[in-house]
């Protein structure tokens, strides 16, 4: 069964439908691609299956919970316990070091310094930016960056992934072995992806791609 769902989502701003009747799931540790053209309505899905975002019509269930009927505060611990985010740029301090960074989230959830620390340089590993650990963001690379990123979001162990266009700012190479990283880390670790991108490369490194077209999902495919 599904993991995360929506059901024939509609969300408007002003007189722009975004959304026009989008239903998308996602598994257990699967990894979805939604592409589609700019302006299409990939980030109003995203900010929707997160619960940021609510719709004007239509449901998201996560695990049994329908978003909508969650009391905000409860929705927002359910945003910090379970969901991790990746954006296509400036998510890190740029005053913390790459591993304070990375520890950050397990300290603002109360862990003590070292085990934090221990966490973070362990994410920062299996990310292959052991390296940075000592460096602040801005005297990283940008691939750099966004592989601390996608550690600080997993670091807390979230079952789903939120990746709205990780490799948008990045050369192709760097793209290349930041969606790598990211996918084989959150394959081995059991996390769902929900991954937005125009690029159609990245479709490689998913297990299923679905494509937005005018606020509609129009095709489907399984790979
Ligand atoms: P994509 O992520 O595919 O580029 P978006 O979901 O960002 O598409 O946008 C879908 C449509 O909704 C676009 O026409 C966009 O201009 C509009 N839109 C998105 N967010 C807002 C907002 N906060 N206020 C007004 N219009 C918005
Ligand atoms: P990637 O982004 O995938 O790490 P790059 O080609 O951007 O690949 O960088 C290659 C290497 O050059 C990086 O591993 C890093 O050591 C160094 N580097 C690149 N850009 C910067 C930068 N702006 N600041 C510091 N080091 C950098």
């Amino acid at each position: 069964g599904a993991l995360l769902a929506a059901v024939e989502l509609h969300k408007s701003f002003g007189s722009t439908r975004a959304l026009a009747g989008v239903s998308f799931s996602i598994a257990a540790g699967e990894v979805v691609a939604v592409m589609g053209p700019s302006g299409s309505g990939k980030s109003t899905l995203l900010h929707c299956l997160s619960g940021i975002l609510a719709p004007d019509e239509g449901t998201v269930t996560y695990d049994g919970h329908e978003l909508g009927r969650l009391p905000d505060a409860q929705r927002s611990l359910l945003r910090r316990t379970d969901f991790g985010f990746v954006f296509q740029f400036g998510q890190l301090v740029p005053e913390l070091t790459c591993l304070e960074n990375v520890a950050l989230p397990l300290r603002l959830a109360g862990a003590k310094r070292k085990i934090a620390e221990l966490a973070a340089v362990e994410w920062l590993e299996r990310l292959g930016v052991a390296d940075t650990a000592r460096k602040r963001p801005p005297d990283t690379s940008g691939g750099q960056s966004q592989r601390v990123a996608v550690a600080r979001a997993l670091v807390t162990g979230p079952k789903v992934l939120f990746a709205d266009e990780p490799t948008g700012a990045l050369d192709s190479l760097s793209g290349e072995r930041v969606l790598k990283a990211m996918t084989d880390v959150a394959r081995a670790s059991g996390t769902a992806i929900v991954l937005v991108t125009h690029e159609s490369r990245v479709a490689a490194y998913a297990d299923r791609e679905v494509v937005v077209r005018d606020g509609r999902i129009r095709v489907s495919e399984w790979q």
